[in-house]
């Protein structure tokens, strides 16, 4: 089975589809958590297939770096690796670059970078980031674009926009030649350190152009004009003030390729899901409900909740009372600010069950009110559920 994305309703922009994998299908608008090191923080597989997950993002970074990508593909590939059989799709490793990895250094033919973990030194090109992700065998892969600090001015953003879509080209020249042109001729290389464990990968390429709305459309002309299976919005969410994201995710999706998925890269809230799907957004990825479960602030349908607050300590309801959650099902809020003050492991597993099932509960009430066009409601209800937006998270 190969890529392919279908619209089956439409309400204003937003969008509710299907989008295929070699590794099944995904309905969309969906959620994608983040399993950084080839696992979602604090739960098992079986804890995500329980919650309805239907696809995950792994890092390529961190997988590249430990355990290697080449181990991954001896062992075949990713999926058999760490035994998920749903959808994976992974980054290109540029994000991780450009903020964990010390002493980088970005020229045109890449970005050579020392390993957070052990100081060795390594080069990331956009081929090689097409090598590394095809040795993983993900259902979709990114391409390596340069991630901007913010705020860039308009001259840096230009630049480095010009150079994002010189490896977009590079890059997708790459996956076709290699990858896609008769099959023979990629697995005929004798001695190739490069496996390929998913033919039917799909490769997805990424809009930059920070908060102008002229980059932005220039990129959007540059990248679709390279070809995609689908496109990422990039470089948002990363400190810009919340009105002005929404504004560029609106320009920027409206201007893509409407039969091809829109994956707004690293966002974000609850209401950041509902607003952007509205958009026309198809997929998002954060590590907002994993992280802040382990530190303890749970989402829920009367508003944010931190577990460690005084108030909760003689507290027997439930954290959420309107949750279908295997943590709200069970335990009070009592229990919950007692396993997170005694620092015990189930905590993290209890409060992130809890976060992925809001989100993940939020992406199907998004679906359904595409279908029944009650989208506009949501947004008020979730707006009134979350008043005031919390800063911006990213990984
Ligand atoms: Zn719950």
């Amino acid at each position: 089975m190969s890529f392919n994305f279908k619209i089956t309703h439409t309400s204003g922009s937003a969008r509710r589809g299907e989008m295929q994998t070699p590794h099944g299908s995904v309905e969309t608008p969906a959620f994608m958590p983040v399993g950084t090191q080839g696992a979602v923080k604090a739960v098992t597989h079986r804890d995500l297939d329980a919650l309805g997950a239907q696809i995950m993002l792994s890092n390529t970074y961190h997988l590249y770096l430990r355990p290697g990508a080449d181990r991954i593909a001896r062992l075949g590939g990713l999926h058999k690796f760490i035994a998920w059989n749903k959808p994976i799709l992974t980054d290109s490793g540029g994000y991780q670059v450009f903020s964990l990895a010390a002493r980088r250094k970005v020229h045109e033919h890449g970005v050579t970078f020392r390993s957070h973990l052990d100081g060795s030194e390594h080069l990331l090109t956009p081929e090689i980031a097409v090598d590394v992700q095809a040795q993983l065998g993900s259902d979709v892969a990114m391409v390596l674009d340069e991630c901007v600090e913010h705020p860039a001015s308009h001259e840096r953003a230009r630049d480095s926009l010009a150079l994002t879509l010189r490896w977009a080209r590079r890059g997708r020249e790459h996956f076709l030649k290699r990858y896609r042109e008769p099959f023979s001729e990629a697995s005929g290389e004798k001695g190739s350190r490069y496996l390929f464990s998913n033919p039917g990968q799909a490769q997805f390429g990424i809009i930059q152009g920070g908060t102008f709305p002229d980059l932005r459309a220039a990129s959007v002309e540059g990248t679709a004009a390279i070809g995609f299976e689908a496109y990422a919005i990039g470089g948002l969410s990363v400190g810009e003030p919340i009105p002005l994201m929404y504004d560029i995710t609106e320009q920027t999706a409206a201007l893509l390729p409407a039969d091809r998925p829109r994956y707004l890269m690293g966002v974000g809230t609850p209401v950041d899901l509902v607003e952007s799907a509205a958009r026309g957004i198809d997929l998002f990825d954060c590590v907002l409900p994993t992280r802040n479960a382990r530190n303890g602030q749970l989402f829920t349908s009367q508003g944010r909740l931190n577990i460690k607050n005084a108030e909760f300590a003689d507290d027997d309801r439930p954290l959420d009372p309107e949750c279908g959650c295997y943590t709200c099902g069970h335990f009070s809020r009592a229990y919950l600010r007692h396993l997170f003050n005694a620092n015990e492991m189930t905590s993290g597993t209890l409060n992130t069950l809890h976060n992925l099932h809001f989100y993940l509960d939020t992406m199907r009430r998004i679906r359904e009110a595409i279908v029944f066009a009650t989208l506009e409601e949501l947004r008020q209800s979730y707006r009134r559920i979350f008043p005031s937006q919390p800063l911006n998270n990213n990984d």
